[in-house]
């Protein structure tokens, strides 16, 4: 495989950005750290600068469920931008994208477009706090939600990959309100409602996490949460930046059936350009500026290419048998993946919640994050390096999550179970 455009590309690059990327796990770093540069994507492929196709399984870390550079989506992007790229006062465009998100997840009755997962997560957790009037928040080890200061604490997969449990940078008086607890772990949450009485706003949990690869909820994980949370006067708050349209049609919340005080949304509602959302009972949503007193605000927010792509990408989406293609493609590649190993002999955990799944290198069932930790990361490192050579990208590390798209037919999932079957001979 002839990557030398990538190579000479990423030395200039480490010149320019830090570690040659805007975004550290884009870096390759946990599997050799030579990462490709890309030049064009087209439904289930993407095409890196020296000509090489790959079946793309990254999918740009989720949003791309209708595969790269859908008509639909290009075409709706075009026009937008004919008629301006950004006016910095409401268009009806964001009506509709409002409309279309709460049809699909009639637990949200309001909401406020920003522009990254991570705005929407940081601004849950702010409004959490002023309707609660109180400070402290839970989070679980594992799940990640966006780089903002209060939530880099014990954040999964990219911190986890480069080694750094916190960032220095992130004052002590920040995280000082964030407590801890273990996914899929109820008594761990309740000690911390014990230890702390009245003093917790909300719990932000990803449903099915998907940060540390997936993990499923266990059963009765996120009643207990619901449960606790009305309990105790706090709010639960779903971060579906992930799972939001890929856990389920409508979203985790609909798959396991708890209503969520607030709901927070990205990725797959931007289609590919940067959107995030953050919504839920109305009650709590009256307490946004300008209608209420918690400020948040954003220049380029509810941007027309954005809300254009978002629309195209939900549309087609929620058309009669799209959501069927994602699931019976995951499910197949699934049942590939698990036969291929089991004929290799080689132990894996494979998980699978709608479009997202992952195949850790484990003998121990993935709960947590310390038991996710007891993967096999040598081994990911050369199955990913076999598979990149076999034409199939994954995401660069034991603990992310694969996806999907509606572009990945039986055949492009037959030719990547060929391409596992073969890598597995390498391992
Ligand atoms: C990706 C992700 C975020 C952060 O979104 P950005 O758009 O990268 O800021 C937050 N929460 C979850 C669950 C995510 O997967």
């Amino acid at each position: 495989m002839n990557i030398q455009r990538s190579i000479e590309l990423f030395s200039k690059a480490k010149t320019l950005l830090p570690g040659g990327v805007d975004s550290p796990v884009r870096a390759f770093n946990a599997v050799g750290g030579q990462p490709l540069f890309i030049e064009r994507g087209e439904g289930a492929h993407i095409y890196d600068v020296d000509g090489n196709q790959y079946i793309d399984y990254v999918l740009s870390w989720g949003p791309l469920i209708l595969g790269h550079a859908h008509p639909l989506v290009v075409e709706s992007i075009q026009k937008a931008a004919s008629l301006g790229t950004s006016y910095g006062a409401p268009s009806p465009l964001e009506l509709d994208l409002a409309e279309l998100v709460m049809e699909l997840m009639p637990n949200i009755e309001m909401l406020r477009f920003v522009n990254s997962g991570t705005e929407a997560t940081m601004t849950a957790l702010r409004l959490a706090r002023a309707y609660t009037k109180r400070d402290k928040i839970i989070k679980f080890e594992g799940c990640y939600h966006g780089h903002a200061d209060m939530l880099l604490v014990q954040a999964g997969s990219g911190v986890a990959t480069l080694g750094l449990p916190d960032s220095p940078g992130v004052p002590a008086s920040t995280t000082k309100d964030t407590l801890v607890a273990r996914f899929n772990d109820l008594d761990s949450v309740e000690a911390l409602f014990m230890q702390f009485p009245g003093e917790i706003s909300a719990i932000i949990v990803e449903p099915v996490a998907g940060n540390m690869g997936v993990v499923p909820p266990a059963e009765g994980f996120l009643e207990g949460l619901r449960k606790i949370t009305t309990e105790n006067g706090a709010l639960l708050i779903f971060d579906e930046v992930m799972t939001g349209f890929r856990a389920h049609l409508n979203g985790a919340q609909a798959r396991y059936n708890i209503v969520p005080d607030l709901t927070t949304l990205g990725k797959v509602i931007g289609g590919g350009l940067p959107v995030g959302a953050y919504g839920g009972k109305r009650e709590i949503m009256q307490m946004v500026a300008p209608v209420g007193p918690m400020y948040q605000a954003g220049t380029l927010s509810g941007n027309p290419l954005a809300m254009m792509a978002g629309i195209a990408t939900l549309g087609e989406l929620k058309k009669d048998g799209a959501w069927q293609i994602l699931e019976n493609a995951a499910a197949s590649l699934g049942a590939g993946v698990k036969s291929a190993a089991d004929a290799a002999g080689i132990p894996i955990q494979q998980t699978r919640v709608g479009t997202m799944f992952s195949t850790f290198f484990s003998e121990t069932v993935p709960q947590d994050w310390s038991t996710v930790g007891k993967s096999d990361t040598e081994r990911f490192g050369k199955f990913f390096t076999a598979m990149l050579k076999n034409g199939v990208y994954l995401a660069p590390s034991q603990f992310e999550a694969g996806f999907v798209s509606t572009m990945h037919t039986p055949k492009v999932i037959e030719e990547t179970v060929a391409a596992i079957e073969e890598s597995f001979k390498s391992l």
